[in-house]
């Protein structure tokens, strides 16, 4: 079976609509992309179509020098929100983000401030598709006491969503899967939630997963110019899984849309 995430949407829009009302200018967000491929268009395209459609002027920026532009755009008085779009080149690392961009302007909650904010109970910005992630599986399952594994450990996904179902009150217990992970398959067949923030179209197969298991897909991959995820269509049958296009994706490009309006509330402040 599918998740259906539209509760979650409702429930954001209407908070973006009492945000919006308390904003007196048109929210400006920077998007940096640095050396940009097929996937990274695909979804600033449909970014840049959902920021439209709320009152968010997107501007989608190449860059060649990211230290640089950042430190411009986090200066610039007219820009509520800025957001650095991946995959990176190899020359830069999620380092460079985190050190360089201003945190009230850190929409994407990826900064030095904004994760260690994460360990404790005031959160500015916390990374939208861990938060994106934590809010589908608290609409869905009990996650205290449960095993979850989250496959992949990247800064914006795989940890943040490690961390924030570790805090007190959610209580689950996390183990975190990476590459050098010996027999995943083994240790996924485990969970009762499962997370997959690969970037591997379709990997996660019946084999990996446990009868009645919620399966959440971060995965966005571009086959035959289709967007699929990392979990396999056959794993509906056994569990419930978020759908790719539409779920996990959906909720987070909502989530970036009501930071920005945070953000420029306290931009005009
Ligand atoms: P990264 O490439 O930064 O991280 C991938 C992680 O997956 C790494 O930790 C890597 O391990 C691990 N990994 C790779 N292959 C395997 C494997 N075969 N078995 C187990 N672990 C593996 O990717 P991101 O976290 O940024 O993104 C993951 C996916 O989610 C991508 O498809 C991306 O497009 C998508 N995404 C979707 C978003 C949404 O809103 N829906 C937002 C952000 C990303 P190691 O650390 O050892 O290299």
């Amino acid at each position: 079976m599918y998740i259906d995430v539209k509760n979650i949407l409702h429930e954001l829009n209407e908070e973006i609509e009492l945000l919006k009302s308390k904003v007196s200018h048109e929210p400006k967000l920077i998007s940096l992309v640095v050396e940009p491929d097929p996937s990274t268009l695909s979804y600033l395209k449909t970014q840049k179509k959902t920021t439209k459609k709320y009152g968010v002027n997107l501007e989608i920026i190449e860059s060649h020098n990211l230290e640089e532009d950042l430190n411009y755009y986090n200066e610039d008085k007219s820009v509520d929100g800025i957001f650095v779009s991946r995959p990176l080149p190899k020359r830069y690392s999620e380092l460079d983000i985190a050190r360089n961009i201003n945190p009230k302007k850190d929409v994407e909650g990826v900064s030095f401030f904004n994760i260690g904010s994460m360990y404790y109970e005031e959160e500015l910005f916390v990374p939208c598709t861990a938060e994106a992630v934590v809010k589908i599986i608290e609409e869905n399952t009990k996650i205290q006491g449960k095993n979850v594994v989250v496959v992949g450990r990247s800064t914006t996904v795989g940890k943040p969503v490690a961390i924030l179902l570790l805090k007190r009150g959610r209580d689950a217990t996390v183990t975190v899967a990476h590459s050098k992970t010996i027999d995943l398959n083994e240790i996924t067949q485990k969970a009762d939630i499962l997370v997959v923030a690969i970037g591997r179209a379709n990997y996660i197969k019946q084999n990996f997963v446990k009868e009645g298991a919620t399966i959440i897909d971060v995965g966005i991959n571009v086959v035959d110019g289709k967007i699929v995820g990392d979990v396999s269509s056959e794993v509906v049958e056994k569990c419930e899984v978020t759908p790719v296009p539409g779920g996990v994706g959906s909720v987070t490009s909502l989530i970036l849309i009501r930071n920005v309006f945070r953000a420029a509330i306290n931009n005009s402040i």
